[in-house]
């Protein structure tokens, strides 16, 4: 690789991050036209799609081949919130300091993108005869993959041979990655006046004793020896609309990651059982776990280029926040790697 990648993959990074897509009240749209701009003047075909006006996601493409399959890369451009604790950097100039790169995005995952798209524009000029390259830049994963849902129904996306996401993963390939489940669980109650709550019912009470069975409720499964135990977090909560009545309503926000082997419907029953009738529980998100078998050919080869390959440059310890960076180095040796994945998978 040239160390001209590997700066244009730095300084594509910083681009990138000073496109403010936090999810979801700045739309990726400015952000994916401006890549899907640079794509196409390599010769890329490009598809744009909106799941939501200006919540753009692109499909680029080049080569490909009647008898095989092409390399899909895959990354999304939106980011989470700043969070209500202040940064020290300011999380939308790019600056780079003691070999790091900071910004909100810069690990979840704008340098991963930055990384396949440099890779791909180094490949572009050869990829006409050979598999083929998909670049999957989706908007709106952040919130529940509505970009990627809206893709994986709408767009003519075609066949994948072989997948790498630029998720954060701090150089180390993973074959897997756990299922979400996202639940919004609500109490109700009855409204009085403050000073009389004895005449009311109080939903936020009874959200109060979900919060206490959620953060003791255990899973009843053997850890996954890849992926690790399950885990579940409780990241909302909202109730009452004035201080001085006894509010009627209440909600959680829950977020469940599962392992394979877990049914997303048992687990719902379990931790309904463990709520008890006053929660009513709403699925929000619900994507099972995938695990690609070790086995495979593929992950193989994958495996054998490990000392050197980066499946996703950033950081994922510092993903979602305050002060997000990523380490310069790695967005070089994200390059080095998917050139080198797309190479031998492209070969005929
Ligand atoms: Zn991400």
């Amino acid at each position: 690789m040239s160390s001209n990648s590997f700066q244009r993959a730095i300084s594509l990074t910083q681009e990138l991050l000073r496109f403010q897509t936090i999810n979801p009240t700045s739309p990726e749209r400015p952000c994916a036209e401006y890549l899907a701009g640079i794509l196409e003047q390599a010769g890329f075909s490009i598809r744009m799609h909106e799941f939501a006006p200006n919540r753009t996601s692109v499909v680029a493409r080049i080569g490909g081949h009647p008898d095989r399959r092409p390399l899909v890369f895959v990354g999304h451009t939106d980011t989470v919130p700043l969070g209500a604790r202040s940064w020290s950097r300011d999380p939308f100039a790019g600056e780079i300091s003691d070999g790091k790169l900071y910004g909100r995005g810069s690990s979840d995952m704008k340098s991963g993108v930055a990384a396949f798209v440099v890779a791909s524009l180094e490949l572009a000029s050869g990829a006409a005869a050979t598999a083929g390259l998909t670049l999957l830049i989706v908007a709106g994963e952040e919130t529940g993959c509505e970009g990627s849902f809206h893709l994986a129904r709408h767009a003519d996306i075609g066949a994948a041979g072989a997948m790498v996401i630029g998720e954060p993963s701090s150089n180390h390939p993973l074959v897997g990655h756990k299922g979400a489940l996202w639940l919004r669980a609500r109490t109700r109650g009855v409204t009085a006046h403050g000073s009389m709550p004895e005449k009311g019912v109080n939903a936020i009470y009874a959200a109060a004793r979900a919060v206490a069975a959620l953060e003791s409720f255990r899973f009843d499964v053997v850890p996954d020896g890849l992926l690790g135990s399950p885990t579940l977090n409780v990241g909302t909560i909202r109730g009452g609309l004035n201080l001085n009545s006894v509010p009627d309503q209440a909600e959680i926000g829950i977020d469940i990651r599962t392992i394979p082997g877990q049914r997303h419907s048992e687990l719902r029953a379990a931790l309904q059982a463990a709520l008890g009738r006053e929660v009513e529980l709403e699925p929000v998100v619900d994507v099972p776990s995938i695990r690609t078998p070790v086995e495979n050919p593929w992950v193989q080869e994958v495996f054998e280029l490990i000392a050197t390959i980066v499946l996703g440059p950033g950081e994922p310890s510092v993903a979602h926040q305050t002060d997000e960076w990523c380490e310069v180095d790695r967005i070089g040796q994200a390059v080095e790697a998917y050139v080198e994945i797309a190479r031998r998978w492209c070969t005929l």
